[in-house]
């Protein structure tokens, strides 16, 4: 590994002249794995510059060409899985099957993008007025860039470069400088894959190069996965500048459990749901609201979550690993006293866990409350630590009241055997992904990752179809052939003759 990562820019793995480098950590030994260089500005605008005349050729490219490149792209990910994998439980310390999770999320969306020709397909009318045909066509926007979170380093740029460079697009990167460097093992096996140079770049760094990427004038659409302040900024920065922006933000997941559920089932997608991953998801479930009876079953869930032991990534017994950075874990630490303070009964504290062998991990053991209310602050919060918040209902409806009260949007679920209870939560619940005894409803690529509310700000979702359409533009043309001799006068109105 180098002891500072490159930058990927036109083709090549160049070395930078950062003056400031952020170190990479294994966040269960806190040893430097690399360092992730800032890139300078100069940096920058060359990466922009080389991904801008890129386009020029890229955009002319079959699509079936195009797809064929990410078919062998999409191959090349699938041989290298387990190394992938490898890479990103060093540096998120994700446990191995869920770092190759993580990255078997990604690789299906590069599926997807291999149908590309499918996908740009427009419409077409014949005869909408004498003679006349009108048809639509999907043309890639420019150069599109992607900035995204720790949590997910495999597949979250790979719900963004591979769908915008398959519609004829070019990218910019800006990976998590906690965790750069599956993303860019991602870049080396794009590389491999053979695509012309210049069609992705990856640049490192925080704050400042993702201020000079929004306000760049040659970026036409921004993708941005992470915090909801964040997003908001980027939002806000992205939109002023007149470009497209989509930002898939923080979420507080509420699972909605009926007295008729089956209960080993709740017990077992909710321990994984909840603290999985270390609660680092942000489709995690941080809140189980238990309707009427179901509160029965509280202590048992304690008990199921109680025995989930965080580990190192190769221990085949650990549960979750740790969480990101110190940082990260005294926030949690600092949420959960919080929590006491404010009243909830903090029926299990993962607090002071440690791992005997590796105390400088960021270890945070299970953690449970109950007797949560929504004006707590761990309520409002989102933790992102392996915490869960427990409260009840009197009724589905009131559930559902408290889950559309949140001012986030992204997922949810509701367990039960009930039919009706179900199509009354999945018509009336006002959250963008919907799990019916399913507890962390990701859509497979072939939909989109639909977040709504404060989880999500801008018009078209990631991937799938709305991915495309976040993409590109939409040309529609009107097209008449005359007839040599059927000429006509002026015509002075605005229809169609
Ligand atoms: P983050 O917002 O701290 O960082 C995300 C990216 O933004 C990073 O690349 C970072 O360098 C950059 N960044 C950080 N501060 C910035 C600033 N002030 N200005 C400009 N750029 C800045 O998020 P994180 O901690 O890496 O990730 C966790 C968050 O991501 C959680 O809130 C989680 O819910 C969210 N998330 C959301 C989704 C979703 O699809 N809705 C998916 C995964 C993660």
């Amino acid at each position: 590994m180098h002891s500072t990562l490159p930058l990927y820019i036109n083709g090549e793995f160049t070395p930078s002249k950062a003056e400031r480098t952020i170190p990479v950590t294994n966040p269960a030994t806190q040893l430097t794995l690399t360092n992730a260089p800032c890139a300078t500005n100069q940096e920058v605008e060359r990466a922009i510059g080389s991904a801008k005349a890129a386009f020029a050729s890229w955009k002319e490219t079959p699509s079936p060409e195009r797809a064929r490149l990410m078919l062998r792209y999409q191959q090349l990910l699938k041989e290298h899985h387990d190394e992938l994998a490898e890479i990103l439980s060093q540096e998120t310390g994700k446990v191995f099957a869920d770092a190759k999770g993580d990255v078997w999320r990604g690789i299906e969306v590069v599926e997807q993008a291999c149908n590309i020709s499918s996908l740009m397909m427009g419409e077409t009318a014949e005869n909408v007025a004498r003679d006349i045909d009108t048809y639509s066509y999907i043309q890639p926007l420019g150069v599109c860039a992607g900035i995204t979170p720790f949590n997910f380093p495999a597949m979250i740029p790979l719900w963004m470069f591979p769908l915008a460079i398959a519609c004829g697009n070019t990218f910019v990167l800006k990976p998590s400088e906690q965790d750069p460097m599956t993303p860019m093992r991602l870049a080396e096996l794009f590389d491999e894959a053979g695509f012309p140079k210049g069609l992705l770049q990856v640049v490192h760094g925080d704050k400042e190069q993702v201020d000079q990427i929004i306000n760049h004038p040659d970026i036409k659409a921004i993708s941005f996965v992470g915090s909801a302040h964040v997003g908001q900024h980027i939002y806000r920065t992205g939109t002023h500048n007149l470009k497209r922006v989509q930002c898939m933000t923080g979420a507080k997941n509420h699972m909605v459990v009926m007295p008729d559920a089956n209960k080993q089932q709740v017990i077992n997608h909710l321990v994984g749901a909840s603290v999985g991953a270390a609660g680092q998801r942000c489709m995690a479930i941080s809140v189980a609201v238990f309707v009427g009876e179901s509160k029965a079953w509280i202590p048992e869930i304690k008990a199921a979550i109680a025995n989930v032991k965080p580990g190192l990534w190769n221990d085949e017994d650990a549960g979750f690993g740790p969480v990101i950075s110190p940082q990260a874990k005294s926030r949690i630490l600092s949420l959960i006293e919080q929590g006491r303070k404010e009243g909830a009964n903090c029926e299990l504290d993962g607090s002071s866990f440690t791992l005997p062998e590796y105390p400088e991990g960021n270890w945070v053991g299970p953690t449970l409350f109950s007797g949560v209310t929504p004006d707590m602050t761990i309520y409002k919060e989102e933790i992102f630590g392996p915490v869960l918040l427990t409260m009840e209902s009197e009724s589905l409806e009131n559930a559902v009241t408290l889950v559309n009260q949140n001012p986030y949007g992204n997922g949810t679920s509701i367990f039960t055997e009930s039919g009706s209870a179900a199509r009354y939560f999945q018509h009336n619940i006002e959250v963008g992904q919907v799990g019916i005894n399913v507890p962390i409803p990701v859509p497979l690529p072939f939909f989109s990752f639909t977040g709504w509310k404060n989880s999500f700000y801008g018009d078209h979702h990631a991937y799938g179809k709305q991915g495309v359409r976040f993409y590109t533009e939409t040309k529609t043309v009107t097209s008449r052939w005359f007839d040599e001799d059927a000429l006509h006068g002026p015509n002075m109105t605005i229809t169609l003759k």
